[in-house]
């Protein structure tokens, strides 16, 4: 092997930090914010990280057998993840999604050779978790992944995104700003910034209402609460509008040249309501907003136009 080469696996993480230029326009200099560019990742969001604790782990504890079935519930990320991972670490996925995810996340699945379960829309990523939580208990065989539950999905975030955002920030990072879905990504990076940068203010994201189009995001008074929640890592918690989420995605594009997923538009319009807060009290700000994944996840969606 090339020295410097990787493997699928050993290329998750490592992913580059941006600074918005034009979004951010009419803030003072001291006041700056930064996309963490997830989508970058090699199965293109911030799930890849979890995905790789998640099946490393239990492959080391040896509930994962190499050949092996895992099962699990995604709304379409974390599946991605896994799916990309199967066949690269050589195991066989069994996924439960709702059967309105989008074509192009369906289509991705099974061009990686996942196997689809489809479950009722209308139960959202709620009717996914239960009918994986009715096939584990059928099937003692398979390794139930539980990323909602599972301590290794934090735990990646705990290992690799925390430390790389306070490298890259050289420690001056004052808002990290994540959406709230299995919250792996907020509890990890959360945790690791709290013990670091002990002045970091953690911010957790929801929608702001049960009905969302902030795909890959709880609104956490009406779903499922995941097991990994822990209320005490985020210092605040904020919600976003689906709307302005929308907005700020076609944003991104035509104006910083940066086309991100909508939850990272929900994530950044909340970055830059607090770069404005903080302008407005005098303090100096470096604040970074996860973007989970990229805008070609999307395409079929009918927001690009509106209002453009
Ligand atoms: N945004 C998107 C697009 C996602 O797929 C996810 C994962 N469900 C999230 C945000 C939330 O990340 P986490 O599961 O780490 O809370």
């Amino acid at each position: 092997m090339l020295r410097g080469s990787q493997t699928v696996a050993e290329a998750i993480g490592n992913t580059p930090l941006i600074r918005l230029n034009r979004l951010t326009q009419g803030l003072p200099d001291s006041v700056e914010v930064y996309a963490k560019a997830e989508w970058m990742n090699p199965g293109g969001s911030v799930k890849d990280r979890a995905a790789r604790g998640i099946v490393l782990d239990a492959l080391e504890k040896g509930q994962l057998a190499a050949g092996g079935v895992l099962l699990d519930a995604s709304s379409g990320n974390t599946g991605i993840a896994y799916a990309m991972l199967a066949p690269a670490l050589g195991f066989k996925l069994k996924l439960c999604l709702p059967s309105n995810a989008n074509e192009e996340r369906k289509k991705t699945l099974r061009a990686y050779g996942a196997e689809l379960i489809l479950t009722d829309p209308a139960l959202s990523s709620d009717g996914a978790i239960l009918k994986a939580r009715e096939l584990s208990a059928a099937n003692p065989s398979w390794f139930y992944a539980d990323q909602y539950n599972n301590d290794s999905n934090w735990q990646a975030h705990y290992q690799t995104t925390g430390p790389e955002l306070v490298e890259q920030t050289q420690g001056k990072i004052t808002h990290f700003v994540a959406g709230i879905g299995t919250t792996g990504t907020c509890m990890g990076t959360g945790r690791y910034l709290r013990e670091n940068t002990p002045l970091c203010q953690v911010v957790a994201v929801q929608p702001d209402s049960p009905f969302h189009g902030l795909e890959g995001m709880k609104h956490l008074e009406s779903a499922i609460v995941p097991g990994i929640y822990d209320g005490e890592v985020p210092h605040q918690q904020r919600v976003c509008q689906t709307e302005l989420a929308h907005e700020t995605v076609r944003r991104m594009g035509k104006e910083e040249g940066l086309l991100i997923g909508i939850s990272a538009g929900a994530l950044v319009a909340t970055a830059l309501e607090i770069a404005n807060e903080e302008a407005k009290a005098g303090r100096a700000a470096t604040i970074v907003a996860i973007c989970c994944d990229g805008g070609s996840r999307y395409l079929s969606d009918h927001f690009w136009e509106e209002g453009s």
